[in-house]
């Protein structure tokens, strides 16, 4: 059986406390022949990049790689997160593009490509993880790895004029058809990478999922939604009510509704525009005063980039703001914690919601819609209010859709979500959760790398 060989900007070790869905996915799935891990080792060192580390657990190996400042710099910090992120996510007003950062990002890639290519066997499977690596496989197969390499992008697609709008984005785009087979997120995705191709790319896109590049390499494109282990969380939720914290936020709301929103501290997540809309709610519904509670967690995420910084000031003034004009001595209507829990805790938290605000501007797929669903009491499930650019919301058509832009349409949605008789939440609920159930996480990978393998 051939091993399978994930690679990652970061890699969740063993030990590591808060492993997420995908972190725990892919562990699985390198189990299930011999696998290899490898990534960025999360250091970064004084002197020259690329010192490797290899651990050891059952069949697994994880092998990861320092970086130096400068090169985590310009890669990381740089061209991943201040002009891929803020492009990908159709903010071109944020897409800072530096020369310097751009070659970074491309040495680092061929770094990883050159520390990795001695460690692989003839038939391994690799599948390349998200838009930090996007030029890996080219790297790869400049090496001569002649493998099959799969590539999943994680964030969305853009419109091909917004990609266009990027200097070399033919070099770096084009870098794709270096794969097997690149996944997307949604339909919507791949629709727009083919577009783009034919567009920009000067290759075709064919009706079952073939590509050409101009150069004329065949690979395939497809569409492969990400999920959750949906039954392993509706146990955790189920388990956590007894937990103190979240037994604690249950007695400090009272008889109050709870709307939750979980995010990490991101720009695409539409968080001001959130907290603007709930402060509609709270003007337009004067009547409902008293008898909501929203409670946003929102770690805080790359704080070395001055967006986030920027961002972090602005949730700060609103949510003041809106409690300096709507709280009573008794009520705050807005709760805004900066921190992290775990896993455990947040899905009682969750569960203990009435309502989950998903709204942001825009997601590749965004696994907190799917995780509040998965959390709820099936006896009493609260609403999702889902933001119609978010991924998820292409699979997800029994929650309350919206356009995270029209305030007053998200105002609408709450109170709506507020006032919905049990016996339609259920009947939301039980479709949304069933889909999830058979759409689990493990159905992910498995599509994935059938189709890659097949
Ligand atoms: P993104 O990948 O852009 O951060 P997703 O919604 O797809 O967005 O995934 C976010 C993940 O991070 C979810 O699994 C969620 O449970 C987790 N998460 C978000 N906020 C917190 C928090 N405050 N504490 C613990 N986990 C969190």
């Amino acid at each position: 059986m051939s091993r399978l060989v994930v690679v990652s900007n970061r890699v969740a070790l063993p030990a590591e406390p808060r492993a997420g869905g995908l972190a725990v996915a892919m562990r699985a799935a390198m189990r299930e022949s011999e696998g290899l891990w490898f990534g960025w080792s999360g250091k970064r060192v004084r002197d020259a990049s690329g010192a490797l580390h290899t651990l050891r657990d059952g069949s697994l190996t994880y092998t990861t790689m320092d970086l130096s400042h400068e090169d985590f710099d310009h890669y990381y910090n740089g061209f991943a997160n201040r002009t891929l992120w803020p492009l990908l996510h159709f903010r071109l007003d944020l897409v800072d593009y530096r020369r310097d950062t751009y070659e970074g990002y491309y040495r680092v890639n061929a770094l990883f490509a050159e520390k990795l290519a001695p460690l692989l066997r003839e038939d391994d499977i690799i599948w390349v993880q998200d838009y930090h690596l996007i030029p890996l496989g080219q790297s790869l197969r400049a090496l001569g790895v002649g493998n099959r390499i799969g590539f999943f992008l994680h964030v969305p697609m853009p419109s091909s004029d917004l990609l266009a709008a990027m200097p070399n984005h033919d070099v770096l785009f084009g870098a794709l058809s270096s794969y097997d087979l690149v996944g997307f997120q949604t339909e919507r995705d791949l629709d727009r990478f083919q577009s783009y191709t034919r567009l920009y790319g000067g290759g075709r896109a064919f009706a079952d999922g073939r590509m050409r590049s101009a150069d004329g390499r065949e690979f395939r494109a497809g569409a492969f939604p990400i999920s959750i282990d949906a039954n392993l969380i509706a146990r955790q939720a189920e388990a956590a009510v007894t937990r103190a914290s979240v037994r604690r936020l249950r007695e400090s709301l009272g008889s109050r509704v709870l709307a939750i929103g979980v995010d990490r501290l991101d720009y695409s997540k539409g968080l001001p525009d959130r907290f603007r809309a709930f402060e509609h709610f709270l003007d337009r519904f004067p009547e409902l005063h008293g008898q909501m509670t929203f409670l946003q967690l929102a770690p805080v995420s790359r704080s070395e980039v001055p967006e986030y910084q920027a961002l972090r000031r602005e949730l700060e003034g609103l949510a003041g703001h809106i409690n300096g004009r709507h709280a009573a001595p008794d009520w705050t209507p807005v709760r805004y914690v900066n921190r992290d829990f775990s896993h455990g805790v947040l899905t009682g938290f969750y569960r203990q919601a009435q309502l989950g605000l998903v709204t942001p501007l825009r997601d590749g797929m965004n696994l907190v819609a799917k995780e509040f669903i998965a959390a709820q009491d099936p006896h009493d499930p609260g609403v999702l209010v889902l933001s119609r650019f978010a991924g998820a919301a292409a699979e997800m058509h029994e929650a309350l859709i919206v356009n995270p832009y029209d305030l007053d349409g998200v105002a609408d949605a709450i109170a709506r979500a507020h006032a919905m008789p049990l016996e339609e939440r259920k009947e939301r609920w039980r479709t949304l959760f069933r889909r999830l159930q058979r759409h689990d996480i493990t159905a992910w990978r498995r599509k994935f790398l059938e189709a890659l393998t097949a």
